[in-house]
């Protein structure tokens, strides 16, 4: 899976791990980095390794590989520390995936950009490998988290059809929905309401010209609010509810390096926008990107960019 995992990254995994355990494989599943308290819930969850903090169990495992699954990214570098160690491994390398624009890192995969998760691309390979009667409660747990939330709750344009037919079939599988939208949607501690509140009130711009508004959050506010991965999840969402409003954009400052966010609406392409500016990538409506750049030099940037993108923001 991708670098801090979302719920889909987490729950495609997950959700192949019992699976593939249903089938006698022995799996072991990585994620490149920690994960967020809200994903602790998905069953196995304790037993997926972080490649930083569990670094030799994580090498050890690595060593002796058949089969290497890569999960919701489309290019090696967005498993971050493990993306050189994986491009070197020997194993047969499967992308199932949802990002535009694959490398070609892979030897087998399904690369389908018009599924709304990778969730979805999972459930389906699970069906046409005939095996339907293996999808268990944990895996339809699993795999409804990460469609949930790729879809911003079954709202955005990538929700199909062939999404709520697949909703059926989990809830079929025994699947209690509303416990999963608590579990994800109502587990944050007091802080990160707190955090949100300051955010919307002090750190957001908005540019009626340009259709746009973004939220620069300095590193002092994430220490101030102590703020942990995975809590400024959804917050870019926000400001795509002011009417108008076509592109959203959400810049933080992790210290290291700057990271942003993109949503739109419609017609404006945020997987090239953030190609073209931000060393980034992901999907024609959301999208995200990085910048070594301070936090000021990133927004003047943004700025500039979304002036030569005028037009199409309009
Ligand atoms: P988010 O804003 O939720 O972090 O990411 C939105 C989408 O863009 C996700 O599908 C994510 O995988 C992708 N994405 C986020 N950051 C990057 C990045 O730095 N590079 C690329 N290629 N994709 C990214
Ligand atoms: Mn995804």
């Amino acid at each position: 899976m991708h670098q801090k995992p979302d719920a889909d990254a987490m729950g495609s995994s997950l959700a192949l791990y019992h699976y593939l355990i249903q089938k006698g494989h022995d799996v072991t599943v990585i994620s490149p980095t920690n994960f967020p308290d809200f994903l602790k819930w998905m069953p196995s969850s304790e037993l997926v390794l972080d490649f930083e903090s569990m670094h030799e169990k994580s090498m050890a495992a690595l060593q002796h590989v058949d089969l290497l699954f890569c999960l919701d990214f489309n290019h090696m570098g967005r498993t971050k520390n493990m993306a050189p160690i994986l491009e070197d491994l020997k194993a047969v390398k499967i992308l199932i995936d949802h990002h535009l624009e694959p490398q070609p890192s892979f030897d087998y995969g399904v690369s389908d950009t018009t599924a709304a998760a990778t969730a979805q691309l999972i459930f389906e390979t699970i069906v046409k490998l005939g095996d339907t009667d293996l999808i268990n409660e944990a895996i339809a747990q699993c795999l409804y988290a990460g469609t949930m939330t790729d879809t911003g709750s079954f709202r955005f344009a990538s929700t199909s059809a062939r999404v709520h037919r697949m909703i059926a079939d989990l809830m079929d599988k025994g699947l209690k929905h509303e416990i999963i939208h608590q579990n994800i949607y109502d587990n944050f501690l007091e802080n990160r309401l707190r955090f949100i509140g300051h955010s919307l009130l002090n750190r957001m711009d908005v540019f009626y010209e340009y259709n746009t508004a973004v939220m620069a959050i300095p590193y002092t506010d994430l220490k101030k609010f102590d703020l942990q991965t995975g809590d400024t999840e959804g917050l870019v969402n926000f400001l795509l509810s002011i009417q108008g409003i076509k592109l959203a954009a959400l810049i933080i400052d992790r210290n290291v390096e700057v990271k942003l966010s993109f949503r739109s609406k419609g017609n404006f392409d945020v997987n090239t926008f953030a190609r073209k500016y931000f060393e980034g990538g992901g999907h024609f409506n959301a999208s995200g990107g990085r910048s070594s750049d301070s936090l000021e030099v990133t927004f003047n940037r943004f700025v500039k960019a979304i002036e030569e993108n005028e037009d199409a923001l309009q």
